[in-house]
């Protein structure tokens, strides 16, 4: 994760996709309230950083987020100042509101797959919400729930969190709105992605506030990215089975073929990505933009 060098910028800190950087200003300090938020190509899998890089993956990533804060202005505020970054990053970076980031990874599901699934298949509910029998994998929620998890730090897995355990950490009134406006994010999402023939399953967004708390929750990081969330094409979708999708599908996929001759239980590192997926992934996320949004990458 090597910070660049970038003139009028300091690097913060790395997580595993994006590198934030803090504005400097003429008098040589840092500018308290700006971060420069820089998305990478990185792709990580199963918990390991893939190598090679996604090329262009940071930008679709920018680009869909700018473009979703957009459509989603008259539901949330969100953190974006600007999209004049240095030259090095142009395309890839925002300048944002520097927020004190809730620590809950807010989501939601609009379609049970992954530990949405688990979790009902166990309990028959899902962050406590009771859901109708005979639901299975891929199979439309009645309407959008809420399942937070912890806010892990790298390296570690987030857990889910109860409504007890996010009242307790948030209060229960910015809980309560926490959750509405999650669930109305994906709802709208969808709205829009079934114009353009996707299905939005879940999805994850981090919200902050103000540092001096004055305002309400604002909207940050990434929102509604194929990173963030799980785009199935409406087309193929078939509950009853693992839908195939517009993510890390392709890289996951060959990883656990025989063609990469990983053994993921060994606990090794797994192999360099050969060209053809790294091409078929890079494709799917700019097939993902362009679908969304009707602009051409
Ligand atoms: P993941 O997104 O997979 O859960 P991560 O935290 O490593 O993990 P990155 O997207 O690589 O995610 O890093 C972005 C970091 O920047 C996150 O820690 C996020 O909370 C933080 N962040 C995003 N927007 C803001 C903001 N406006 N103010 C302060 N911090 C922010
Ligand atoms: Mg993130």
């Amino acid at each position: 994760m090597s910070a660049l060098d970038l003139p009028g910028y300091t690097h913060v800190y790395s997580g595993k996709v994006r590198d934030l950087y803090a504005p400097v200003g003429a008098d040589g300090e840092v500018v308290p309230d700006r971060l420069l938020l820089v998305a990478s190509n990185r792709l990580s899998a199963y918990d390991w950083m893939m190598s090679p890089e996604i090329p262009d993956k940071g930008a679709v990533l920018t680009r869909l987020s700018l473009w979703w804060f957009d459509q989603l202005s008259d539901l949330v505020p969100n953190h974006v100042v600007s999209t004049d970054v240095p030259e090095a990053v142009g395309g890839r970076a925002v300048l944002v509101r520097k927020l004190e980031m809730l620590k809950v990874e807010a989501i939601a599901r609009a379609y049970l797959t992954g530990g949405g699934l688990e979790e009902y298949r166990e309990k028959g509910s899902v962050s406590g919400v009771v859901l109708p029998d005979g639901l299975v994998d891929g199979s439309k929620l009645p309407e959008p729930v809420f399942t937070p998890t912890t806010k892990a730090p790298v390296g570690e897995h987030d857990l889910p969190m109860s409504p007890a355990e996010v009242e307790a950490e948030l209060g229960a009134d910015v809980a309560a709105e926490v959750s509405r406006l999650t669930r109305a994010i994906l709802a709208r999402g969808n709205e829009i992605a079934a114009q353009r023939g996707i299905l939005i399953a879940d999805t994850k967004v981090e919200f902050g506030v103000s540092p001096d708390g004055s305002g309400g929750l604002v909207l940050a990081d990434e929102v509604l990215t194929p990173d963030s969330s799980r785009f199935w094409p409406a087309e193929l979708w078939e509950p009853g089975h693992p839908q195939p999708s517009y993510d890390k599908q392709f890289v996951r996929d060959w990883l656990t073929s025989t063609d990469s001759g990983w053994d993921r239980k060994a606990g090794g590192p797994p192999p360099e990505l050969p060209a053809h997926v790294v091409e078929q992934t890079r494709a799917k996320y700019v097939e993902a933009y362009e679908r969304l949004t009707g602009e051409t990458f």
